[in-house]
């Protein structure tokens, strides 16, 4: 791993020591753990959620369960493993109930979505299901229209393929939305072969970058203990 990998490494633990222990927003009252996100923290391809569940709120970890074992068994299918690529949400705690995310949750919790492209670097983010992929292009267009298809966006100060997907937990639902979700996934591994992209055709308002604020001075918990970054 080169220095300058290292360092960001070094600097997503910091934002993960933020995140474990953030009350930014009211979530912080109902979750039980911060899901911040787990994978190779220098990975090429990222993948984006709406919010964790009960079971990734229990066990601190992103896209556990069926919908989590889809996702691995998707990755494998393109020759990948989960510890390839780097998993979160757009949340980072759980919304009671698994309700919609509101407003104020979603704005105080994106710049942690932010650091975590900007430090990681991906090529690629794959927005999974509707919330993330209108979150992140910026548009009501719903997954059903844009899916499988590419867009160049700014993120995190980053420019950056996006490519929406079906949520996984919509294809454990749905045989066909399975079958047209694989065959999106199919399309990856020429995607991840193509130059960064440039700049964002359309000029268009990014979510912040800011530095998550945090009043705590204390990490929570260690994210190498953990072992969530490869
Ligand atoms: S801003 Fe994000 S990490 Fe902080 S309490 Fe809200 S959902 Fe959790």
């Amino acid at each position: 791993m080169s220095s300058a990998s290292e360092q960001r490494r070094e600097q997503l633990v910091e934002v993960f020591n933020e995140a474990a222990v953030c009350e930014k927003c009211p979530l912080s009252a109902t979750r039980t753990r911060v899901v911040f996100g787990s994978g190779n923290a220098d990975a090429d391809l990222m993948f984006v959620g709406e919010a964790p569940g009960a079971e990734e709120d229990r066990q601190g970890l992103p896209f556990v369960g069926r919908a989590g074992a889809l996702l691995t068994e998707l990755l494998e299918g393109i020759d990948l493993r989960r510890e390839d690529v780097f998993i979160a949400n757009v949340l980072k705690c759980r919304p009671p109930g698994n309700r919609d995310p509101q407003p104020i949750e979603i704005e105080s919790c994106e710049p942690y979505l932010a650091r975590q492209v900007q430090l990681i670097e991906p090529r690629v983010v794959c927005t999974l299901g509707n919330f993330a992929t209108k979150l992140l292009t910026r548009s009501q267009t719903g997954i059903t229209k844009v899916r499988g298809a590419p867009q160049v966006h700014s993120l995190g100060g980053r420019t950056v393929f996006v490519m929406p997907l079906f949520h996984p937990a919509a294809a454990l639902r749905t045989p066909s939305v399975a079958d047209t979700l694989r065959s999106d996934f199919a399309k990856l591994p020429e995607l991840l072969k193509q130059a960064p992209p440039d700049a964002e055709p359309a000029a268009t308002p990014e979510p912040s970058n800011a530095e998550p604020q945090s009043s705590q001075a204390e990490p929570a918990l260690e994210a190498d203990q953990l072992g969530l970054f490869g």
